[in-house]
Protein backbone atom coordinates (compact mmCIF):
# COMPACT_ATOMS: atom_id res chain seq x y z
CA UNK A 1 0.00 0.00 0.00
CA UNK A 2 2.46 2.39 1.35
CA UNK A 3 4.96 0.81 -0.81
CA UNK A 4 5.70 1.80 -3.60
CA UNK A 5 5.76 -0.52 -7.00
CA UNK A 6 9.31 -1.62 -7.99
CA UNK A 7 10.23 -0.18 -10.94
CA UNK A 8 10.53 -2.39 -13.65
CA UNK A 9 13.78 -2.86 -15.30
CA UNK A 10 12.23 -2.58 -18.84
CA UNK A 11 10.34 0.35 -20.04
CA UNK A 12 11.24 -0.69 -23.99
CA UNK A 13 11.53 -3.86 -24.93
CA UNK A 14 13.32 -3.23 -27.63
CA UNK A 15 16.25 -1.20 -25.46
CA UNK A 16 16.39 -4.24 -23.65
CA UNK A 17 17.13 -6.51 -26.36
CA UNK A 18 19.94 -4.09 -27.92
CA UNK A 19 21.22 -4.01 -24.83
CA UNK A 20 21.36 -7.86 -24.34
CA UNK A 21 23.01 -8.17 -27.92
CA UNK A 22 25.92 -6.06 -27.39
CA UNK A 23 26.58 -7.63 -24.03
CA UNK A 24 27.24 -10.77 -25.51
CA UNK A 25 28.77 -9.54 -28.23
CA UNK A 26 31.18 -8.23 -26.00
CA UNK A 27 31.25 -11.41 -24.00
CA UNK A 28 32.09 -13.12 -27.92
CA UNK A 29 34.25 -10.90 -28.69
CA UNK A 30 36.40 -10.09 -25.66
CA UNK A 31 36.61 -13.63 -24.59
CA UNK A 32 36.13 -16.57 -26.78
CA UNK A 33 37.06 -14.20 -30.67
CA UNK A 34 38.34 -17.57 -32.25
CA UNK A 35 41.08 -17.20 -35.42
CA UNK A 36 42.26 -18.83 -37.96
CA UNK A 37 45.68 -17.73 -39.65
CA UNK A 38 44.47 -18.97 -43.17
CA UNK A 39 48.33 -18.98 -44.85
CA UNK A 40 51.19 -18.82 -42.20
CA UNK A 41 54.51 -20.37 -42.71
CA UNK A 42 54.59 -21.74 -39.66
CA UNK A 43 57.89 -23.72 -40.39
CA UNK A 44 59.33 -20.28 -39.63
CA UNK A 45 57.77 -19.20 -36.72
CA UNK A 46 59.87 -20.08 -33.05
CA UNK A 47 57.72 -21.77 -30.23
CA UNK A 48 57.20 -18.14 -28.14
CA UNK A 49 56.04 -16.46 -31.12
CA UNK A 50 53.49 -19.70 -31.60
CA UNK A 51 52.48 -19.35 -28.13
CA UNK A 52 51.90 -15.94 -28.10
CA UNK A 53 49.73 -16.01 -31.54
CA UNK A 54 47.86 -18.92 -29.15
CA UNK A 55 47.30 -16.12 -26.59
CA UNK A 56 46.38 -13.79 -29.03
CA UNK A 57 43.19 -16.42 -30.02
CA UNK A 58 44.74 -17.62 -33.39
CA UNK A 59 43.13 -21.53 -32.52
CA UNK A 60 44.03 -22.73 -35.91
CA UNK A 61 46.09 -22.11 -39.09
CA UNK A 62 46.75 -23.05 -42.64
CA UNK A 63 50.40 -23.92 -43.74
CA UNK A 64 51.19 -23.83 -47.38
CA UNK A 65 54.15 -25.84 -49.31
CA UNK A 66 56.25 -22.48 -50.03
CA UNK A 67 55.82 -21.38 -54.10
CA UNK A 68 60.03 -20.45 -53.81
CA UNK A 69 62.36 -23.43 -52.51
CA UNK A 70 66.04 -22.43 -52.37
CA UNK A 71 68.43 -24.73 -54.32
CA UNK A 72 66.90 -27.20 -56.75
CA UNK A 73 64.58 -29.76 -55.07
CA UNK A 74 64.12 -33.38 -56.61
CA UNK A 75 60.72 -34.92 -56.15
CA UNK A 76 61.86 -36.78 -53.14
CA UNK A 77 62.95 -33.93 -51.44
CA UNK A 78 59.51 -31.81 -51.83
CA UNK A 79 58.13 -34.92 -50.66
CA UNK A 80 60.44 -34.29 -47.31
CA UNK A 81 59.23 -30.97 -46.83
CA UNK A 82 55.64 -32.08 -47.27
CA UNK A 83 56.41 -34.59 -44.48
CA UNK A 84 58.09 -31.85 -42.27
CA UNK A 85 55.35 -29.71 -42.41
CA UNK A 86 52.62 -32.84 -41.77
CA UNK A 87 54.59 -34.78 -39.20
CA UNK A 88 56.54 -32.15 -37.02
CA UNK A 89 54.63 -28.81 -37.67
CA UNK A 90 51.34 -30.09 -37.35
CA UNK A 91 52.27 -31.72 -33.92
CA UNK A 92 54.31 -28.25 -32.90
CA UNK A 93 51.19 -26.05 -33.50
CA UNK A 94 49.36 -28.48 -31.32
CA UNK A 95 51.85 -28.24 -28.77
CA UNK A 96 50.87 -24.76 -28.67
CA UNK A 97 47.18 -24.82 -28.26
CA UNK A 98 47.09 -24.38 -32.28
CA UNK A 99 45.44 -26.96 -35.09
CA UNK A 100 47.25 -26.64 -37.92
CA UNK A 101 46.31 -27.92 -41.50
CA UNK A 102 48.59 -27.96 -44.89
CA UNK A 103 48.26 -27.04 -48.21
CA UNK A 104 50.48 -28.95 -50.38
CA UNK A 105 51.55 -27.99 -54.53
CA UNK A 106 55.37 -28.36 -56.43
CA UNK A 107 56.74 -25.17 -55.96
CA UNK A 108 56.82 -23.13 -59.11
CA UNK A 109 60.38 -22.20 -58.43
CA UNK A 110 63.33 -24.47 -57.63
CA UNK A 111 62.08 -27.69 -58.39
CA UNK A 112 63.13 -30.01 -61.27
CA UNK A 113 61.21 -32.69 -62.44
CA UNK A 114 58.12 -30.65 -62.11
CA UNK A 115 55.48 -33.77 -63.57
CA UNK A 116 56.68 -36.21 -61.05
CA UNK A 117 56.72 -33.80 -58.38
CA UNK A 118 52.62 -33.21 -59.19
CA UNK A 119 52.54 -37.50 -59.55
CA UNK A 120 54.40 -37.85 -55.81
CA UNK A 121 52.24 -34.97 -53.75
CA UNK A 122 48.71 -37.01 -54.72
CA UNK A 123 49.43 -39.66 -52.55
CA UNK A 124 49.02 -36.65 -49.62
CA UNK A 125 45.70 -35.30 -50.85
CA UNK A 126 44.00 -38.58 -48.44
CA UNK A 127 45.83 -36.83 -45.28
CA UNK A 128 43.18 -35.83 -43.47
CA UNK A 129 45.31 -32.76 -42.55
CA UNK A 130 45.53 -32.07 -46.12
CA UNK A 131 42.98 -29.50 -46.50
CA UNK A 132 44.20 -27.85 -49.89
CA UNK A 133 46.42 -27.30 -52.89
CA UNK A 134 48.60 -24.55 -52.37
CA UNK A 135 50.42 -22.16 -52.86
CA UNK A 136 49.96 -22.48 -56.74
CA UNK A 137 49.33 -19.25 -58.96
CA UNK A 138 51.85 -17.18 -61.03
CA UNK A 139 54.64 -14.64 -60.19
CA UNK A 140 55.89 -13.73 -62.84
CA UNK A 141 53.31 -14.78 -65.40
CA UNK A 142 56.01 -17.42 -67.64
CA UNK A 143 54.35 -19.62 -70.02
CA UNK A 144 56.00 -22.61 -67.31
CA UNK A 145 54.10 -20.93 -64.27
CA UNK A 146 51.21 -21.32 -66.67
CA UNK A 147 51.32 -24.93 -67.09
CA UNK A 148 52.24 -26.16 -63.62
CA UNK A 149 49.38 -23.76 -62.49
CA UNK A 150 46.89 -25.45 -64.83
CA UNK A 151 48.11 -28.81 -63.83
CA UNK A 152 47.31 -28.03 -60.43
CA UNK A 153 44.18 -26.69 -60.80
CA UNK A 154 43.11 -29.69 -62.63
CA UNK A 155 44.30 -31.84 -59.77
CA UNK A 156 42.32 -29.57 -57.10
CA UNK A 157 39.22 -30.10 -59.43
CA UNK A 158 39.78 -34.07 -59.56
CA UNK A 159 40.60 -34.06 -55.48
CA UNK A 160 37.56 -32.51 -54.97
CA UNK A 161 40.22 -29.87 -52.84
CA UNK A 162 40.10 -25.68 -52.21
CA UNK A 163 43.42 -23.76 -54.04
CA UNK A 164 45.30 -20.98 -52.14
CA UNK A 165 46.70 -18.73 -55.14
CA UNK A 166 49.47 -16.77 -54.61
CA UNK A 167 49.68 -13.52 -56.57
CA UNK A 168 52.91 -10.85 -56.97
CA UNK A 169 53.69 -9.36 -53.96
CA UNK A 170 51.75 -5.71 -54.05
CA UNK A 171 54.55 -3.38 -55.28
CA UNK A 172 55.31 -5.81 -58.49
CA UNK A 173 54.62 -3.58 -61.39
CA UNK A 174 52.93 -7.05 -62.75
CA UNK A 175 50.41 -7.47 -60.24
CA UNK A 176 47.37 -6.08 -61.47
CA UNK A 177 48.41 -8.16 -65.22
CA UNK A 178 49.48 -11.53 -63.71
CA UNK A 179 46.27 -11.58 -61.19
CA UNK A 180 43.80 -10.76 -64.20
CA UNK A 181 45.56 -13.88 -66.39
CA UNK A 182 45.07 -16.31 -62.94
CA UNK A 183 41.95 -15.05 -62.67
CA UNK A 184 41.12 -16.15 -66.50
CA UNK A 185 43.13 -19.16 -66.43
CA UNK A 186 40.92 -20.01 -63.23
CA UNK A 187 37.90 -19.28 -65.40
CA UNK A 188 39.13 -21.32 -68.70
CA UNK A 189 39.65 -24.33 -66.20
CA UNK A 190 36.38 -24.53 -65.44
CA UNK A 191 37.36 -24.03 -61.58
CA UNK A 192 34.37 -23.37 -59.43
CA UNK A 193 36.02 -19.59 -57.98
CA UNK A 194 34.31 -20.16 -54.86
CA UNK A 195 36.93 -22.68 -53.96
CA UNK A 196 39.90 -20.20 -54.55
CA UNK A 197 41.68 -17.55 -52.39
CA UNK A 198 43.34 -15.30 -54.10
CA UNK A 199 46.02 -14.69 -51.72
CA UNK A 200 48.38 -11.40 -51.61
CA UNK A 201 45.88 -8.98 -52.69
CA UNK A 202 46.85 -5.22 -52.70
CA UNK A 203 45.00 -1.67 -53.12
CA UNK A 204 45.66 -2.30 -57.02
CA UNK A 205 43.77 -5.64 -57.47
CA UNK A 206 41.56 -5.66 -55.06
CA UNK A 207 38.29 -4.32 -56.98
CA UNK A 208 39.43 -7.33 -59.35
CA UNK A 209 39.58 -9.67 -57.43
CA UNK A 210 36.13 -8.91 -55.47
CA UNK A 211 34.58 -8.87 -58.30
CA UNK A 212 36.35 -12.70 -59.89
CA UNK A 213 33.44 -14.54 -57.07
CA UNK A 214 36.58 -15.88 -55.45
CA UNK A 215 37.86 -15.32 -51.39
CA UNK A 216 40.39 -12.47 -51.33
CA UNK A 217 43.51 -12.62 -49.30
CA UNK A 218 44.60 -9.80 -47.36
CA UNK A 219 48.26 -11.03 -46.10
CA UNK A 220 49.41 -8.48 -43.80
CA UNK A 221 53.05 -9.08 -43.32
CA UNK A 222 56.46 -6.81 -43.63
CA UNK A 223 56.42 -6.84 -47.86
CA UNK A 224 52.50 -6.80 -48.39
CA UNK A 225 49.40 -4.84 -46.28
CA UNK A 226 49.94 -3.53 -42.96
CA UNK A 227 47.31 -4.31 -40.50
CA UNK A 228 45.83 -0.16 -40.83
CA UNK A 229 45.69 -1.09 -44.20
CA UNK A 230 43.62 -4.23 -44.10
CA UNK A 231 41.11 -2.75 -41.81
CA UNK A 232 40.66 0.30 -44.15
CA UNK A 233 39.82 -1.81 -46.88
CA UNK A 234 38.06 -4.13 -44.37
CA UNK A 235 35.78 -0.91 -43.57
CA UNK A 236 35.18 0.31 -47.15
CA UNK A 237 34.13 -2.92 -48.51
CA UNK A 238 32.02 -5.53 -46.83
CA UNK A 239 33.98 -8.59 -45.57
CA UNK A 240 31.95 -11.13 -47.29
CA UNK A 241 34.51 -12.92 -49.06
CA UNK A 242 38.04 -11.64 -47.36
CA UNK A 243 40.07 -13.76 -45.30
CA UNK A 244 43.47 -11.85 -43.03
CA UNK A 245 46.64 -13.73 -43.43
CA UNK A 246 49.85 -13.33 -41.63
CA UNK A 247 51.99 -15.41 -44.32
CA UNK A 248 55.87 -14.37 -43.51
CA UNK A 249 54.33 -11.82 -40.65
CA UNK A 250 56.56 -8.53 -39.84
CA UNK A 251 60.23 -10.26 -38.42
CA UNK A 252 61.07 -8.89 -35.16
CA UNK A 253 57.69 -7.81 -34.94
CA UNK A 254 55.85 -11.54 -34.57
CA UNK A 255 53.09 -13.33 -36.61
CA UNK A 256 50.39 -11.10 -34.90
CA UNK A 257 49.08 -9.89 -38.22
CA UNK A 258 45.41 -11.72 -37.46
CA UNK A 259 45.09 -10.51 -34.10
CA UNK A 260 46.54 -7.03 -34.88
CA UNK A 261 43.49 -6.19 -37.65
CA UNK A 262 41.43 -7.70 -35.28
CA UNK A 263 42.46 -4.53 -32.90
CA UNK A 264 42.43 -1.99 -36.09
CA UNK A 265 39.24 -3.59 -36.91
CA UNK A 266 37.67 -2.80 -33.48
CA UNK A 267 38.98 0.95 -33.38
CA UNK A 268 37.42 1.28 -36.38
CA UNK A 269 34.16 0.44 -35.14
CA UNK A 270 33.87 -3.11 -37.12
CA UNK A 271 30.83 -4.94 -36.39
CA UNK A 272 32.07 -7.55 -34.30
CA UNK A 273 29.98 -10.27 -36.39
CA UNK A 274 31.61 -9.12 -39.26
CA UNK A 275 35.13 -9.00 -37.25
CA UNK A 276 34.14 -12.71 -36.85
CA UNK A 277 33.32 -13.84 -40.48
CA UNK A 278 36.86 -12.46 -42.09
CA UNK A 279 39.26 -14.36 -39.44
CA UNK A 280 37.39 -17.37 -38.58
CA UNK A 281 34.58 -18.27 -40.52
CA UNK A 282 35.39 -17.53 -43.73
CA UNK A 283 38.48 -19.48 -43.61
CA UNK A 284 36.67 -22.12 -41.67
CA UNK A 285 33.81 -22.39 -44.42
CA UNK A 286 36.91 -22.19 -47.35
CA UNK A 287 38.98 -25.16 -46.30
CA UNK A 288 36.34 -27.06 -44.71
CA UNK A 289 38.14 -27.02 -41.16
CA UNK A 290 36.79 -29.29 -38.60
CA UNK A 291 37.15 -27.16 -35.56
ZN1 LIG B 1 53.09 -17.77 -48.57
Amino acid sequence: MGMKRPQLLVRNPMQITVKVINMLSFLHMGFRLRIIDAHVHLDRVPGEDLERMAMCGVEGCVIPTPHVVLGVLEPEDLCDIIRRLLDFEVPRGRHFGIEAFVAVSVPFYGVVKADQCLRKITKYLENERVVAIGEIGMDAGSEEEERLFRAHLRMAKDYDKPVIIHTPVPEDPRKVEVTKKIIEIAKQEGFDLRNVVLDHTGFESLDMCLNSGAMVGLSVCYDKLTPQDAAEIVKKYDGERLIINSEFGFGKGGYFSVPRVVLEMRKKNIDPKTIERIVFTNPKTLFRLQI
